[in-house]
C-alpha cells in the first residue's frame, strides 16, 4: 500500500501528544553493529547492569513452564515477597511492565488537563512526558549550578504552586546526586496535603550501602502524609529485558485506582517469576553493587585525567559535561562502538551520561573519549 502523501492525520492526534518530543531510548547493540560495521560494542547508555541476569533466574525461568495461559494479574507470589521484604501493606502494592509503566499509570488515573505536576530538571525524561502527555502543566524546579537539589527551590514551589504530583528522582538521573535525611523531610515539611510525592528510587539498591543514604520509604512511611515509593528489578536486578517495576502506594485507596487504569495483565509471567528468583539472589546483589563502587571511582579518576569532572554519583553512571555538543559526542564515540546517553533537556546540551559497565567496555570508552578529546583534554590538564 502507498501512502498518500496530503494524508493529514493532525486532527485525530490528542493535543498535547501532538507537541510532544520523541523519546530517546537510545541504540541497540545490534543496531549498532550495522550501522558501523564495529564488532564490539560498549552499551553504556541505558544504565543496564553488566552482570547478566544471574544463573538462579535463568533456572527459574526455564522451570517457568508454560504461557498459553495468562499471568496472574494480581502478582500473588511476588506481591507477598515484597511485602514481606519492605514491611508495607500488601495492597499497597502496584507493579509495571518495568517502572516506567506506573510512571505512566499514575499519570493517566491522577492528572487531568491542567493540572500542576512539578518535577526537576535536568530529570528522567518520562517524569515529564507522560504527565505532558495528559495534560499537565509543568512546573520545574532546577538543580542548582553545582548540580545539586535545590531544596528552598523546591520547598517554596511546594508551598506556593501546591502542585497535584512531584515526581522526584533520588538517586537523580541523570546526574546520580541523591537527597539526605534533611532534604526529605523539608520536603516531608513543606508539602501539603494537596501533593502527592512520588520518589522514583530506580537506584536505591546502588545507592542504599553509600554515606548519607536515607532511608526513604521509612522517612515517607513514618511522615502519614500521601505518597509513592517507586523500584524497579531493571538495574541492580540485571531484568531490564524482562520489563518489572513495582511501587509502594499510600493511603492503599490510591493503588485501587492504579489497579483500574493498567492493563490488567501488564506484568507477564515470566517477569514475576524472575522477579522472585531475583530477590532472592543476594550474591548476584552484592557483586554488582561492589562492582560498580570500584568501576565508578576509577571511571571517575579516569575522567578527571582526561579534563572532564564527572558529578558524584549514587548510581551505577557519571553525569559530565564537555566542550562539544553532547549529541555530536555521542555520535563520533558510536564509531567507536561506544553507546551513550546525549542529555537533550534545554541548558544541558554539553552533558553526557555514561553507564559504568564491564571493565573492558569502561576501557574502551574512556580511550575513545580520549581520543575524540585529545587535544582539548591536555589543555586542561596544563592550565
Ligand atoms: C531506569 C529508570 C526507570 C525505568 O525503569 P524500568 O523499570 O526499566 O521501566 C525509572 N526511573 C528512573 C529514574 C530510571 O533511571
Amino acid at each position: 500500500m502507498t501512502e498518500k502523501e496530503h494524508l493529514s492525520i493532525d486532527h485525530l492526534v490528542n493535543r498535547y501528544v501532538a507537541k510532544l518530543g520523541k523519546y530517546n531510548a537510545g541504540l541497540s547493540i545490534e543496531g549498532l553493529k550495522a550501522r558501523f560495521q564495529v564488532d564490539r560494542v560498549a552499551k553504556l547508555g541505558s544504565n543496564e547492569n553488566p552482570f547478566p541476569t544471574s544463573s538462579s533466574v535463568m533456572k527459574a525461568l526455564s522451570r517457568a513452564g508454560d504461557l498459553s495461559h495468562y499471568p496472574d494479574a494480581n502478582c500473588s507470589l511476588l506481591r507477598k515477597k515484597i511485602a514481606d521484604k519492605l514491611t508495607v501493606a500488601e495492597e499497597s502494592l502496584v507493579f509495571g511492565n518495568g517502572s516506567e509503566d506506573l510512571i505512566s499509570i499514575i499519570s493517566r488515573a491522577l492528572i487531568n488537563e491542567g493540572d500542576k505536576v512539578m518535577t526537576i530538571v535536568p530529570s528522567f525524561g518520562l517524569h515529564i512526558l507522560y504527565p505532558t502527555a495528559c495534560g499537565a502543566k509543568m512546573v520545574i524546579a532546577p538543580m542548582t549550578a553545582q548540580l545539586e537539589f535545590d531544596i528552598e527551590r523546591i520547598t517554596s514551589l511546594l508551598r506556593s504552586e501546591k502542585p497535584k504530583l512531584f515526581f522526584i528522582a533520588s538517586p537523580s538521573n541523570p546526574v546520580g546526586c541523591s537527597l539526605s535525611q534533611d532534604d526529605v523531610n523539608d520536603i516531608l515539611a513543606n508539602v501539603s496535603e494537596q501533593t502527592l510525592l512520588v520518589f522514583d528510587e530506580a537506584y536505591y539498591e546502588y545507592a542504599q550501602g553509600e554515606l548519607d543514604y536515607p532511608d526513604v520509604l521509612a522517612l515517607l512511611k513514618a511522615s502519614g502524609k500521601p505518597f509513592v515509593l517507586l523500584r524497579t528489578l531493571s538495574k541492580a536486578y540485571s531484568l531490564a529485558g524482562l520489563r518489572i517495576g513495582y511501587g509502594v502506594f499510600y493511603p492503599v485507596a490510591l493503588a485501587e485506582y492504579m489497579n483500574k487504569v493498567r492493563t490488567p495483565f501488564n506484568v507477564n509471567r515470566q517477569a514475576q517469576v524472575a522477579a522472585i528468583a531475583a530477590l532472592d539472589d543476594d550474591n548476584h546483589l552484592e557483586k554488582t553493587i561492589h562492582w560498580n563502587h570500584i568501576a565508578r571511582k576509577k571511571m571517575q579518576q579516569d575522567l578527571k585525567r582526561l579534563g572532564v569532572s564527572p558529578y558524584e554519583s549514587k548510581g551505577n553512571f557519571l553525569f559530565f559535561s564537555t566542550s562539544w555538543l553532547a549529541t555530536d559526542l555521542a555520535d563520533k564515540l558510536l564509531k567507536f562502538g561506544v553507546i551513550v546517553k546525549p542529555w537533550m533537556e534545554p541548558g544541558y546540551e554539553y552533558f553526557v551520561r555514561v553507564s559504568i559497565g564491564k571493565a573492558e567496555d569502561n576501557q574502551l570508552f574512556i580511550t575513545s573519549l580520549a581520543s575524540l578529546l585529545g587535544r582539548t583534554a591536555l589543555s586542561h590538564v596544563n592550565q
